[in-house]
């Protein structure tokens, strides 16, 4: 085999499982730990630290195309980093060991490691130090800033809030839909194989109308979502000529699927505002008098709610209407000055927090140490 044939069938190997990943990245996908090195590092470069998903690694990689630095990749599960912090699964045990037992101390002759900033729910940077003499900084949000990032050593505005980019949106739509598709087409072709095609459609274009339009319909979106498509659904079926059982499952399919679909799971999708957890009703409050201007909060909140007062050494909770109560400046906050606070007064305190992580249903249950 030549090097331009075996080259080929490489970048198509890798081409279609990155395809795979992308459809299937409700699963998950790990990667082997360790340490890399990326372009030609040498003892001053920066280092960088990541979950062992490997989708996540082998993007990573190409987004640093240019930079020499070391990469940690730390177990989490197999799990993207922001649902495997928030989730417990990337936590600052797995990050202390991952820097201990990788060998990067001995590559480079700094104690700087630079972690995503969704990372920041589950990790606690001080704590890091204090168990391993790392110093930890969060980086930006996307992975396509890390460039950017390192030659300039700070972070932009945009760097540090979530975007969720058209691009983003559709790759969360196939992430729902191929799985959708797959269980609907399935018990279809048991069922009634006439359904197969029409269902599968159905779960597609649900996926991408919730996806890329959901969080722009107002509070009765759920309502206007399952009412949309189950009269889209019915009418089609009657047109075509469906039976009871067929109209039935034009009902039912719509249902199902807008409940999966919406169901705002931890947070992390632009469906930002789902009703489900007891504590999206919570509110994110700020103790000016405990704030000391660290500004780790403004460094790790994925939704830019703080404006830093530099002159006064504090911040400002200038839009907790955008907060999407992820916990990470909680977690963060050397000070205890930030917590969550309900409309009588009942607080969640900020050890609750670091040490609860939430389980699949958006309860904070899974003890993370
Ligand atoms: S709230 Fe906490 S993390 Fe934010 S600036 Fe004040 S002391 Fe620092
Ligand atoms: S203010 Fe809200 S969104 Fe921002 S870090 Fe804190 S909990 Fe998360």
């Amino acid at each position: 085999m030549s090097a331009t044939s075996g080259y080929a069938i490489s970048w198509l190997r890798d081409g279609f499982l990155e395809v795979l990943q992308t459809a299937f990245r409700l699963f998950p996908w790990p990667t082997e730990a360790g340490l890399r090195s990326v372009g030609r590092p040498d003892a001053s470069s920066p280092v960088l630290l990541t979950g062992n998903y490997d989708l996540t690694v082998r993007r990573l990689i190409r987004a640093l195309k240019g930079c020499d630095v070391w990469l940690v990749v730390a177990p989490s599960g197999g799990i993207n980093v922001w649902c495997a912090a928030a989730g417990g699964h990337l936590t600052t045990h797995q990050v202390v060991t991952a820097l201990k037992t990788s060998g990067v101390a001995d590559k480079v002759d700094h104690r700087r490691v630079i972690l995503p900033q969704l990372a920041a729910t589950g990790v606690l940077g001080l704590d890091v130090f204090r168990r391993s003499r790392w110093r930890v900084r969060f980086g930006p949000v996307s992975m396509i800033d890390l460039p950017a990032y390192l030659a300039a050593e700070e972070k932009t505005d945009s760097m540090r809030r979530v975007q969720f980019s058209l691009s983003d949106r559709l790759q969360m739509a196939v992430m729902w839909a191929a799985p959708a598709a797959v269980l609907l087409g399935g018990i279809s072709l048991w069922v009634e194989p006439a359904w197969a095609i029409p269902l599968t459609l159905l779960a597609i274009a649900m996926s991408i109308g919730v996806f890329t339009l959901y969080d722009r319909l107002g509070n009765a979106r759920r309502w206007i979502l399952m009412a949309t498509s189950v009269a889209l659904a019915v009418g089609i079926t009657v047109v075509a000529g469906g039976d009871a059982a067929a109209i039935i499952a034009a009902v039912a399919a719509p249902v199902i699927l807008t409940a999966a679909l919406t169901f705002d799971y931890t947070g992390s999708t632009p469906l930002e505002g789902g009703s489900h957890f007891e504590e999206r009703k919570w509110n994110i409050v700020l103790d000016k008098d405990r704030c000391e201007g660290v500004f780790r909060c403004w460094e790790v909140c994925p939704e830019a709610c703080f404006e830093k007062l530099e002159d006064q050494r504090k911040v400002e909770l200038q839009h907790d209407e955008r907060c999407i109560r992820c916990g990470a400046c909680v977690v963060q906050c050397p000070k205890d000055a930030l917590f969550f606070e309900d409309s009588d007064g009942a607080r969640i305190e900020p050890e609750v927090i670091r040490r609860f992580k939430l389980n699949l249903l958006g309860e904070r249950k899974v003890d993370a140490g």
